[in-house]
């Protein structure tokens, strides 16, 4: 048996036995991640003593008879969320040698509950991108074709889950970053809604819509983590009040009852033909189980990528004001003056897109600009988020694919940001309006020109994922329709 492979779910059941035991999972884990990641580039940091120790001492729990949650299952996060004592770079230069001073609250959480933490994965620099190309540290490669991006921001977690690195890993999302690479590896990506997990110790990228979620092999194993890291937390300001519904119970429950809507504008032309064809069927299971299926209409759909374009700068630029080399971070070698000592550490620290966001945000929210740009995009954000209240009048959920196509090759669309930022056209709508939404693995559909994968096979087709949107904090509505597809 390899031991890497296995899901949370098969790992528990072993581990509660008493018939594996923690620190033979984490041995295996290191040792696929010590084969594997010179040529993924998905793990920035490995920390095999870290991880050893929390395996002993979750071996030592299991041995004084506690069971269940995530005790004893080894994981990877993003490299963008704090670990006291570890670097966390956000795969910025700006942060090359930046040790967390504290936990962030999911890593708190996920210590507590006796999870191990074997390091942490790529990104696209402070999460900006949809490829994970625009890191410092060099591109994260698709293990199921080594040839392809294995989507963005959380590349990395995508990648190491889809190669059996870890058991799950953690990612976020401001506008995609979760979802779209888990479609592009053939894995489930949890996106909780605004507010369901705490962002403290997350490093702010667009404040009003960040999130961090799970990365998973099944959907179950998504459940057992979205119940683990969710909740409320007086650290986070935006973090809410409400109760975590059980999201395993889901599970039992039957489709008769839901109204499942398909938005007609996420079904245009541009969309690959394999995809309308899966998602088809996808409908077509939903219906024999019982699920009603509607056509629905977000008329403010078509303005999701400029809105979120506007906002997302215009937030990124105030939040990385704050990387000026002076209380953290890079520092240029020679320097003179103050202006210069900022000028020169932002200039060299900051990578091409960081800093494109940069400029665009601060234009957007300048004097004689901020009502053209910024504030119109707030207002038409209000006319998204009444979209989805409109719709969620008639369906309970909303079925979409998440990408419009299978994963593209590498440098394929890095030197064009606007096709880039064209990529996350089905996903921005949920983060603009806080809701809750998962990609799962629906299949897989034809590529030309396919590279070769991790096993050195050619490849002749990718995976795809198909997206469910949910009403915000309705997460049980989501398992309970992902558990049967
Ligand atoms: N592709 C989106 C962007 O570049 C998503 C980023 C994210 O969700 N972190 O902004």
């Amino acid at each position: 048996m390899e031991l890497n492979k296995l899901t949370i779910k098969e790992a528990r059941t072993l581990l509660d036995k008493g018939e594996l035991k923690a620190k033979e999972i984490t041995l295996a884990c290191l040792k696929v991640i010590s084969e594997n990641n010179k040529v993924l580039n998905a793990c920035l940091l490995v920390d095999e003593a870290g991880a050893l120790l929390a395996a002993e001492k979750a071996d030592e729990r299991l041995e004084s008879g506690e069971k269940g949650g995530l005790l004893g299952i080894p994981y990877l996060c993003k490299d963008n969320i704090m670990v006291k004592g570890l670097k966390t770079t956000a795969a910025s230069n700006i942060l090359e040698n930046y040790i967390a001073p504290y936990d962030a609250t999911i890593i708190k959480k996920l210590k507590a509950a006796g999870a191990i933490l074997l390091g942490k994965t790529n990104l696209d620099e402070f999460a900006h991108g949809a490829s994970t190309e625009n890191s410092a540290y060099g591109a994260t490669k698709n293990p199921l074709d080594l040839t392809r991006v294995p989507g963005g921001s959380s590349g990395g977690s995508a990648a190491a889950v889809a190669a059996n690195l870890c058991l799950f890993a953690i990612g976020s999302d401001t506008g995609g970053s979760i979802r779209q690479p888990a479609s592009f590896c053939g894995i489930f990506g949890f996106k909780p809604s605004y507010g369901r997990v705490s962002r403290h110790g997350l490093l702010s990228m667009t404040s009003s819509t960040d999130v961090i979620g799970p990365l998973t092999k099944t959907v179950y194993d998504s459940a057992l983590v979205l119940e683990a890291i969710s909740g409320y937390d007086e650290l986070d300001a935006t973090s809410v009040q409400a109760p975590v519904d059980y999201y395993l119970e889901e599970e039992k429950e039957n489709l008769q009852n839901l109204v499942v809507g398909l938005p007609k504008e996420y079904f245009v032309e541009g969309l690959n033909p394999e995809i309308k064809a899966r998602i088809d069927e996808a409908v077509l299971k939903l219906k024999e189980l019982g699920a009603k299926v509607k056509e629905v209409s977000l008329p403010y759909t078509k303005y999701g990528i400029p809105v979120y374009y506007l906002i997302t700068p215009a937030e990124i630029s105030s939040n990385l004001a704050r990387f000026d080399g002076i209380a953290w971070g890079f520092k240029a070698k020679e320097s003179y003056g103050l202006q210069n000592f900022y000028k020169d550490n932002r200039g060299q620290g900051f990578g091409p897109e960081a800093k494109r966001r940069i400029i665009l945000g601060t234009y957007a929210l300048s004097a004689g600009y901020y009502d053209a740009y910024y504030k119109k995009a707030q207002a038409v954000r209000a006319l998204i988020v009444e979209d989805f209240n409109q719709a969620f009048k008639k369906v309970d959920i909303l079925l979409t694919p998440t990408s419009p196509h299978p994963a593209f090759k590498l440098g394929a669309q890095n030197a064009d940001p606007l096709a880039m930022y064209l990529e996350d056209i089905f996903v921005t709508g949920a983060s603009l309006a806080g809701l809750a939404a998962i990609s799962i693995p629906a299949g897989e559909v034809s590529v030309k020109d396919g590279g070769g994968n991790l096993a050195g096979e050619k490849v002749e087709t990718m995976p795809i994922g198909l997206q469910l949107i949910a009403p915000k904090l309705k997460e049980n509505i989501l398992f309970r329709t992902a558990f049967k597809i």
